[in-house]
């Protein structure tokens, strides 16, 4: 078995240990792909301090990038050398789900990828379906999309989930329309897509929220009409003053804290919809005002990873960064190896991170 470095999670909340781990040989149907960046996601610092359980020990990673290696019996339409997007969406293209376009919502049960190995032969659990923070990963075919070699493999890991999962809330789970008034709570790497999908859609206003001023002039630049922060500004207040008194068409909530939750229905239009994002701990509870929602014919929309359709969205976004009408570059604010993982960690749990890359 061929061996690498992963960065190994042992108990849950303390730093991250790089160490030799051996990977299995691709099963049927799985893709060995050797990766070339993965970019840090507030879900995996969340897993990785114990918020949702999990297996221990465990690798965390999963929006990647790479070049495939190896392949398995089965797999007829990559070829190794390929470059790929790696994403935690693995689907089986069969079920009621993945045939209605909701493969994030796919309800087949596939055999659990084999764990990797540490040097007393004891398992360690790849986490997400993808444990993509590690030298290569063992991932079910459905789980990549093939790319042009003439984009930056870089830019192209932001797609394996921060960029579809903000831009596809916006096109594929709130539909928005052109002329529409967009709130988005959160302008942290998932909030900044959101903002740019709702530019790319039209939106008339796009008011980015957030407790940060710096991430609130990147949320302008990535498209926002207005900025708010909610530190010190009346939040309400001011998505009125924007919308001279309508209120929003949409509110996305990209964090996670139960706050912006409760308060995100208070500031929708009549008709309006709150797509609900941001993945708080388990356990963490909202209130809102049934009568309200039913009276004015609103909605609240869970979006899952955008629901992306990886195989048709992500080859859609690499045209448009192509085009220069996506910004990939700009959401990436570091660059780590992989022995400065819990550097790279850190930082981003102090807010100075749009995206952080581990590079390899
Ligand atoms: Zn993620
Ligand atoms: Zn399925």
């Amino acid at each position: 078995m061929p061996s690498m470095r992963a960065a190994v999670c042992h108990v849950f909340g303390e730093p991250l240990l790089v160490e030799e781990v051996s990977l299995p040989a691709p099963g049927p149907n799985q893709v060995r792909v050797e990766l070339a960046a993965v970019a840090i996601c507030h879900s995996d610092i969340a897993f990785a301090e114990g918020a949702w359980g999990g297996d221990l020990p465990a690798v965390y990673g999963h929006e990647a990038s790479g070049r495939v290696a190896e392949i398995g019996a089965g797999v007829n339409d990559l070829a190794v050398g390929d470059h790929v997007v790696v994403t935690l969406i693995r689907s089986c293209g069969e079920c009621k789900y993945c045939r209605s376009g909701y493969e994030v919502a796919c309800a087949t049960t596939f055999e659990e990828n084999a764990p990797l190995r540490d040097a007393e032969g004891n398992p360690v659990y790849p986490a997400m379906k993808t444990g993509a923070f590690a030298e290569e990963v063992v991932v079910h075919r459905s789980q990549l999309v093939a790319i042009d070699e003439r984009i930056s493999l870089d830019a192209a890991a932001l797609l394996g989930c921060g960029v579809i999962t903000g831009v596809g809330s916006v096109t594929n789970v709130a539909d928005v329309q052109p002329g529409s008034n967009v709130v988005v709570i959160g302008s942290g790497g998932v909030g900044l897509n959101v903002v740019q999908g709702a530019a790319l859609a039209g939106a008339a206003a796009i008011v980015a929220i957030d407790l940060v001023d710096d991430k609130l002039q990147a949320a302008k630049e990535f498209g926002a009409t207005h900025i708010v922060n909610a530190s010190s500004e009346d939040v309400a207040a001011a998505v009125a003053s924007v919308t001279g008194g309508e209120m929003a068409d949409q509110v996305f909530v990209t964090v996670t804290a139960k706050a912006a939750f409760d308060e995100a229905p208070t500031l929708l239009a009549p008709t309006g919809a709150v797509v609900l994002i941001g993945l708080p701990p388990t356990g963490v509870t909202s209130t809102f005002i049934p009568l309200t929602l039913a009276d004015q014919s609103q909605r609240m929309l869970g979006s899952k990873l955008g629901a992306a359709r990886i195989s048709i969205d992500i080859p859609r976004l690499v045209r448009l960064y192509e085009e220069g009408r996506l910004k990939l570059d700009e959401l990436i604010t570091g660059r780590y190896p992989l022995e400065e993982i819990n550097e790279a960690i850190a930082s981003v749990e102090r807010g100075e991170a749009l995206r952080h890359l581990i590079v390899f």
